[in-house]
């Protein structure tokens, strides 16, 4: 055997000796022979490691299947194709071996996806019979149309295999379409009908579009990224009410960014995001509200410390403190600290408040005692007012009285048209009197005159006591001339009814002055004319009555 140098010869070459020397297709076997038929002194491993130093799974398994689907007639594919079909890959992919495990498998599927033929020796295959059965055992539908002629089936299973080929290709490029690019894989290869056709380009079609899209993904990723960082930055601000909540959505997109980029991946770390801003948000606002109440609650709690110590400023620029604090805390922590300030103060302040509260207790009952006390006296002295207008020692009108009743009188004058009189009587030489007979004869004669002035004078005419031994005397209904005769009649009844004093007679006598109450005239003035005339009476020998100017 010579010594061949093209790699795909030498594996060529392998397969063909393993075969005929009846060797079992190990991938030991495998690398040993090909080494023989290469002639290279390689290591022992050579062939059955990758070049990344993995183990190529199942050589000898391949191998084993290789051989049997060589002699496996399929329907369409004759052995010369098969070989054929080996032939290509071998050339093609012998200088990888793991690569070119993954060609001789994807060959050995497109094999077996082929109904198998019911004479090995057959190189047409029989027209589609209904419920025909695949390599696999699946059944497969009737076909409407006949299979093309033997050139035709040649050339379709060539053109089949460029399609697998170049879809072969994609895969090394799209790798995340694996799947999808080794199932079209099996369907391009059993392809063997117009039907199956049809729905095979419509597959086609489909991955095509995929691909396309996959091609404009790179832009889409971008504009995913920019729209995710903007929902960020636009959602930081609210966030960082919360930094282990913000922590976890930065960790979740470095994640997403580590990886490789792709449309699925952005579009769920958005529709996550946007999840945990729309939470975000609720949460927030329950935790806005909660704030709001517990900062109602401590102001109302603290106002009420405020009230419980009114008497104290210290405390209050406490609360004052605490107010402001509270007013300005914008979390949770912060108005936990402040609530946990005021609790210790509070119970600073407690004690010294309770006995603040007392004492303010005790003082307002006091204050309020004192007040209905002030009230009840106030009233009391209403009342006891209401009786002094008399004086006690003559039971004539004392000087509040005489103004009432001279206010009155001038009053009733104005109303009736009617003319009012007054006289100022004073006793005269009292002085000596008293000095003679002491001062309770001196009391005794001021009852006597009062007692004779009230006997001497009409009803309606009213007597007070001016001052010591002064009385003044309210004419109603009396002009001047007849206010005289009525004081003189005074005097001359005041000699008949002589004070008696230790059963001697005692004469009392008084100076008068009578005025008139001129038009308009008030109380103060028609007084001190009555007073002038009394004064005349007393300096032009007393005992007599004198007219006022
Ligand atoms: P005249 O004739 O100038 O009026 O002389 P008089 O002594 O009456 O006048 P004076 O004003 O000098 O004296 C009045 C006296 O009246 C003095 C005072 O002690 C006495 N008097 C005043 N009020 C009372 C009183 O209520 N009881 C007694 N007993 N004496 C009184
Ligand atoms: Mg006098
Ligand atoms: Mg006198």
């Amino acid at each position: 055997m010579s010594t061949p140098k093209n790699p795909s010869d030498i594996a060529r070459e392998t397969l063909i000796a393993l075969a005929s020397r009846k060797l079992a297709p190990t991938p030991e076997n495998y690398a040993r022979m090909y080494r023989e038929i290469g002639g290279e002194p390689a290591a022992e491993d050579i062939g059955a490691t990758t070049s990344k130093g993995k183990l190529v799974p199942a050589w000898s398994e391949l191998i084993r299947d290789l051989l049997r689907q060589l002699e496996t007639p399929h329907k369409g594919i004759t052995v010369t194709r098969k070989k054929e079909g080996v032939e290509t890959v071998l050339s093609r992919f012998a200088n990888d071996p793991e690569v070119l495990f993954g060609k001789l498998q994807g060959l050995m599927r497109s094999w077996s996806s082929a109904p198998t033929a019911p004479n090995p020796d057959e190189l047409l295959p029989a027209v589609a019979a209904p419920a025909q059965t695949h390599a696999a055992g699946t059944k497969v539908a009737a076909a409407g149309t006949a299979l093309p002629s033997a050139d035709n089936q040649e050339m379709l299973q060539q053109l089949r295999e460029l399609l697998a080929q170049t879809l072969e290709n994609t895969l090394a490029s799209q790798p995340e379409l694996a799947s999808d690019i080794q199932g079209l894989l099996v369907q391009v290869r059993a392809t063997d009908n117009s039907d199956r056709l049809n729905d095979l380009a419509k597959q086609l079609r489909q991955f095509w579009l995929k691909l396309e899209l996959r091609g404009g993904d790179k832009a889409k990723i971008q504009e995913g990224l920019v729209r995710l960082l903007r929902l960020l930055v636009e959602n930081v601000s609210e966030m960082v009410e919360d930094d282990k909540w913000l922590h976890g959505q930065i960790a979740a997109l470095q994640e997403i960014v580590a990886k490789p980029l792709d449309r699925r991946a952005i579009a769920d770390a958005e529709r996550s995001l946007r999840d945990a801003v729309i939470k975000q948000g609720t949460l927030k606002q329950s935790l806005t509200d909660a704030k709001a109440t517990l900062k109602s609650l401590m102001t109302t709690f603290i106002d009420r410390l405020g009230e419980l110590t009114e008497s104290t400023g210290e405390y209050h620029n406490k609360i004052e403190n605490y107010s402001q604090k509270i007013g300005k805390a914008d979390n949770l922590a912060e108005l936990g600290h402040i609530l946990k300030d005021v609790m210790h103060d509070t119970r600073i302040i407690q004690a010294s408040a309770m006995r603040s509260h007392e004492e303010l207790l005790n003082h307002k009952k006091q204050a309020d005692e004192a007040e209905a006390r002030i009230r009840e006296l106030e009233h009391e002295l209403e009342e006891v007012s209401e009786l002094v207008r008399e004086d006690q020692l003559t039971g004539a009108l004392n000087r509040r009285g005489l103004d009432e009743a001279i206010d009155k009188e001038l009053k009733r004058s104005d109303r009736s048209k009617t003319p009012v009189s007054i006289a100022l009587l004073d006793i005269d030489n009292f002085k000596r009197l008293n000095d003679t007979l002491g001062h309770q004869a001196g009391d005794l004669a001021l009852k006597h005159l009062t007692r004779v002035i009230k006997e001497t004078l009409r009803p309606a005419d009213t007597v007070g006591r001016y001052g010591g031994e002064e009385f003044l005397i309210v004419l109603p209904d009396t002009d001047l001339q007849a206010g005289i005769e009525a004081i003189q009649r005074l005097q001359r009844d005041l000699t008949k009814k002589f004070f008696l004093h230790n059963n001697e007679r005692v004469l009392v006598t008084f100076s008068a002055g009578v005025a008139l109450r001129g038009s308009e005239e008030d109380a103060e003035d028609l007084i001190g004319r009555a007073d002038k005339a009394m004064y005349k009476a007393k300096q032009t020998g007393k005992n007599r009555v004198v007219a006022a100017e």
